[in-house]
């Protein structure tokens, strides 16, 4: 079903647009997806994939092999100064709900993949847009090959799917406000012979900052930090091995200043960035896709109001959830010092009330607001 001149031109093949491509397949629309990137990505970024996203996922056949290829988180723990000061424990799958779920984001964009090319779709490399123009009845954007060659398409809707610097939020002349931390953070998949649980995230609060650690799969370990050594201190915990990925990165939290314009739509990190903190991202960016399509087939039906329902509806929940991991990220953050008092002292004893245990297994699960594509 790819076509040169579809109704939906997806722009981006990262987990947003690949779900947005498969959830309108599965309802006979016509799309293209194209990606400036050459080749599918092969770093394991997002690890977490919720109970949201598996339900999103269900009717796709996706969510099972996710479940079958990875493996379920079954809570967390709080280290400080090397003792374990709370744990909570994540609900496990029950009929109505998966539990979370670890997978690298390359190996869910692969199984995503996968599904669309069952479909007869695949993802057309190479291609980067450039520019659109929209009026009532069509949108006409600019894309440009790696050859060279330039191409306009004529489509009826487009959805920017094109990440965090996205180019189809800037052709719709649009605002990314926010604000961002202004140290980077570490990242290391590590090998790592330790005592901690396997089976659960851990959270060490520093002095400086703090620790995240989360089995990826083997003997592998995703470690996130923003203290001055977060390998040295992990080293009191167990041995560390070969590192197969380093990098780091700067958090933003910033949230698009509309979730679409007329017959063009934004969705993941083109409409909203945030820290991993709660592992929201990917999972928001499917959740999108998800909303997209029921309004995207809506609109190709002749009821255009659906694309401002997709609008509306997604930036309530970009402008929610961003706020809530901002708040906890500024919290695990603990600078200023008065806040790091309030992470010491206070989280440990508040940790355990039930109302917080309960928002934070809604947060952690995506489960903290309704899934709504209707007003
Ligand atoms: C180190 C790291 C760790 C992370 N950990 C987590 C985590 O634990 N949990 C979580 O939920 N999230 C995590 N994230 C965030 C997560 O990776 C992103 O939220 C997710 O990739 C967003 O998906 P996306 O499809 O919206 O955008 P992307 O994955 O950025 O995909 C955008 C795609 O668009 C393509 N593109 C860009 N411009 C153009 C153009 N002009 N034309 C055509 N194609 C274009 C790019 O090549 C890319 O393939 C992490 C991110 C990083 C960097």
């Amino acid at each position: 079903m790819t076509t040169s001149n579809p109704d939906v031109l997806i722009v981006g093949a990262g987990p947003t647009g690949l779900a947005a491509a498969l959830f309108l397949t599965q309802r006979h629309v016509p799309v293209r997806i194209i990606d400036t990137a050459a080749q599918a990505a092969t770093t394991s970024k997002a690890l977490a994939v919720n109970s949201r996203t598996l339900e999103v996922l269900r009717s796709t056949g996706v969510s099972d092999r996710i479940v079958a290829e990875g493996w379920a988180v079954r809570g967390g723990t709080l280290h400080e100064d090397g003792r374990d000061v709370l744990a909570f424990d994540l609900p496990p799958a029950t009929d109505a709900t998966q539990a979370m779920t670890v997978l690298p984001q390359a190996h869910t964009e692969a199984l995503l993949t996968k599904a669309l090319a069952a479909n007869g779709v695949t993802v057309d490399r190479g291609v980067s847009f450039q520019a659109l123009s929209q009026d009532l009845a069509e949108v006409i954007a600019t894309l440009q090959h790696a050859d060279g060659r330039s191409e306009q398409v004529t489509t009826r809707l487009v959805f920017g799917a094109d990440g965090a610097h996205s180019t189809v939020r800037h052709a719709l002349k649009l605002d990314f406000a926010g604000s961002s931390l202004p140290e980077p953070w570490l990242l290391w998949d590590v090998v790592m012979d330790t005592s901690l649980d396997a089976y659960r995230a851990h959270v060490l609060f520093e002095r400086d900052g703090f620790i995240f650690v989360l089995r990826l799969g083997d003997n592998v370990w995703r470690v996130i930090g923003n203290t001055h050594d977060p390998l040295g201190t992990l080293r009191r915990y167990g041995s560390l091995g070969d590192i197969s990925w380093e990098s780091q990165f700067h958090i933003g939290h910033r949230v698009a200043s509309q979730a679409g314009m007329g017959r063009v739509s934004l969705g993941g990190d083109a409409a909203h960035i945030h820290s991993p903190i709660g592992a929201r991202g990917m999972n928001l960016g499917i959740e999108d896709a998800y909303v997209y399509a029921d309004c995207a087939a809506d609109a190709l039906a002749g009821d255009m109001g659906r694309m401002n329902d997709y609008a509306e509806l997604r930036h309530a929940v970009h402008k929610a959830v961003v706020r809530r991991i901002g708040a906890m990220t500024r919290l695990v953050h603990g600078r200023p010092s008065w806040l790091r008092w309030v992470r010491d002292e206070v989280v440990p004893v508040a940790g355990h009330l039930a109302f917080t245990r309960q928002l934070m297994m809604r947060t952690v699960g995506g489960l903290d607001h309704a899934l709504k594509t209707r007003p």
